[in-house]
């Protein structure tokens, strides 16, 4: 079992904020000062007033497992050496769901519930950037 070997993420303007936080070890949110929703994935507006004001801050980096599976078979490149991995939602404290995985601990101890911590897994570039994906690990 290895790494799993994550594509490039591909920044937008809506996204770059995310990801360039992510390469400093950071998760970053964005927060609507109209109406206080606390967003992700990052939008251009606000999901839920679509108000335009939206501000990013940086997020604790905690959370919680909200629903999880373990993938024991996938053949796409950079996965099929990895499995059995964990795929899960995260839900931040902040409020988000995140999509990422469970590293750092065998598949079959993670739980609902669980306390999680974001780690980063930076990736090497040729265009000199400095994006990582985040994923979670055991609090
Ligand atoms: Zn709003």
């Amino acid at each position: 079992m290895s790494e799993i070997e994550h594509p490039l993420p591909h920044a937008s303007w809506e996204t770059r904020g995310y990801w360039e936080g992510a390469g400093r070890g950071e998760i970053v949110l964005q927060r609507c000062p109209d109406c206080d929703l606390v967003q992700h994935k990052p939008r251009g507006v606000c999901a839920t007033c679509l108000g335009s004001h939206l501000e990013h801050f940086v997020a604790s980096g905690r959370g919680t497992v909200y629903t999880y599976t373990i993938t024991n078979q996938n053949q796409a490149k950079g996965f099929a050496d990895a499995c059995p991995y964990v795929m899960a939602y995260v839900e931040l404290d902040e409020g988000p769901r995140l999509l990422t995985n469970i590293v750092g601990c065998d598949p079959d101890a993670v739980e609902i519930g669980m306390a999680v911590v974001a780690d980063f897994a930076t990736q090497e570039r040729d265009d000199g950037e400095l994006f990582a994906v985040p994923r979670f690990t055991p609090a």
